[in-house]
């Protein structure tokens, strides 16, 4: 029985997940790998952050999705990949065959990303004393234990909050940080964005000034010109000598794709990401195949968008069959422009699209609407009440 082996169960392999009928109908054997139950949707993270939406609305249960279709789903995560040997080894030991392998396991926010690489992290946000809550943008789940902790603390007094990064992701977890703080009699927090040398400094100038604005009009203090250095005992420290104390830090300082390839040999890019062509297949490896974050697309670099980990699907769909069948691959093409809404809380949104840029309520809600109905169509019993 032909074996497919999914490491990863993300926004890549929706498709997959979703067609395990109809590929154990045709006589393959389907096994996905991740390390949790449910995998979190990073377009709503922000707002389960902000409180708009619950985890189990914005998060697809992946054992149950593999199970009930007909799949074997493994709870673990990756360690190495032996590709010599056709086997991927876990972090419990186990060791997983496979006839063709599909990679989706995604980025991480790296804790060196400083200039000097020097941020100074406890183990893990979970083993860290109570003082000292530091909490990376992903995986996702730690938008909601950064919240409990927002939620705990605000109640009693105003708290301070840091936000380390200038992109998407750290100004839609400032502001719905900022919204988080006043729930429920909250006292509130002070916000800074610690943004290095410019707000969205990849964005048009229109995206950026009304970022600014609604920052401002919250209080939320942007500070620019000069990057973080390290993060210490609730302290953010910058290069130009500064250090603000924080009850709660945030670090979103972009992200980088899982070490995972460059540890098992793989063809990689310089920053450790699964080198594939216009099929999505490894470039050393044509029974490894991978989408999302984790990857570097050879033909031309691509974002670290789940844009392009959705628009992905179908071809991993298609080509993955190919492959286990002997047929021929199908290119994936990348596309044109795609639609940037950030969700800045409290009901907000910023859209952005071919120079056209606004914000207000309307954006939020074109990108509650987007990202229910994605939700939805990989999981057509979802929860659809906010609260
Ligand atoms: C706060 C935030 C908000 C964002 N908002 C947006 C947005 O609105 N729109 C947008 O287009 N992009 C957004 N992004 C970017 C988006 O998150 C990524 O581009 C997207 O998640 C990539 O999808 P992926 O499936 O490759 O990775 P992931 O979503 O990270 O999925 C990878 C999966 O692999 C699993 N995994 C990791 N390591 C292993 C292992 N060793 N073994 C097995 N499994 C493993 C993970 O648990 C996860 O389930 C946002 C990012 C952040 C941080």
């Amino acid at each position: 029985m032909p074996r497919l082996l999914l490491a990863g169960a993300g926004h890549a392999h929706m498709a997959l997940m979703a067609a395990i009928p109809e590929l154990v109908a045709k006589g393959h054997q389907v096994t996905a790998i991740g390390p949790g139950e449910r995998h979190y949707y990073s377009g709503m993270g922000p707002g389960m952050l902000g409180g708009t939406y619950q985890p189990e609305e914005i998060s697809f249960p992946v054992r149950d999705m593999v199970e009930s279709r007909g799949g074997v789903f493994l709870q673990d995560k990756v360690a190495t990949i032996e590709p010599a040997r056709h086997v991927v080894i876990l972090e419990s030991g186990h060791e997983e065959p496979y006839d063709v392998l599909s990679c989706n396991l995604g980025s991480f926010v790296p804790q060196d990303l400083a200039a000097d690489g020097n941020i100074a992290l406890p183990e893990s946000p979970e083993g860290a004393d109570a003082s000292q809550a530091v909490f990376p943008a992903k995986p996702i789940e730690q938008l909601w234990k950064a919240r409990r902790r927002i939620l705990e603390l605000a109640r009693d007094r105003q708290i301070r909050v840091g936000v380390c990064g200038g992109g998407p992701a750290a100004l839609e977890i400032a502001g719905n940080a900022w919204a988080a703080g006043r729930e429920n009699g909250g006292k509130g927090c002070v916000v800074q964005l610690f943004a290095g040398r410019k707000l969205l400094r990849t964005m048009p100038e229109k995206v950026r000034r009304l970022a600014e604005k609604a920052l401002l009009k919250r209080g939320i203090e942007v500070m620019e010109g000069s990057y973080v250095r390290s993060v210490q005992s609730g302290e953010i420290h910058l290069e130009n000598g500064q250090q603000h104390a924080q009850d709660v830090i945030f670090l979103a300082l972009g992200v980088q794709p899982s070490p995972v390839f460059r540890t098992s040999g793989l063809k990689v890019s310089e920053d450790g990401g699964l080198l594939v062509d216009q099929y999505l297949q490894s470039l050393s490896h044509p029974d490894i195949f991978g989408g999302g974050d984790c990857i570097t697309f050879a033909p031309g670099p691509l974002a670290k968008v789940g844009v392009y980990a959705v628009r992905q699907n179908p071809v991993l769909l298609h080509n993955l069959q190919a492959q286990l069948e002997g047929r021929s691959l199908k290119a994936f093409d990348p596309g044109g422009a795609y639609l940037l809404i950030f969700n800045i809380g409290g009901g907000q949104g910023i859209l952005h699209k071919s120079g056209i840029a606004f914000g207000g309520r309307a954006a939020f809600w074109i990108k509650d609407y987007i990202d229910r109905k994605f939700i939805k169509k990989f999981l057509p019993d979802a929860p659809s009440k906010t609260r």
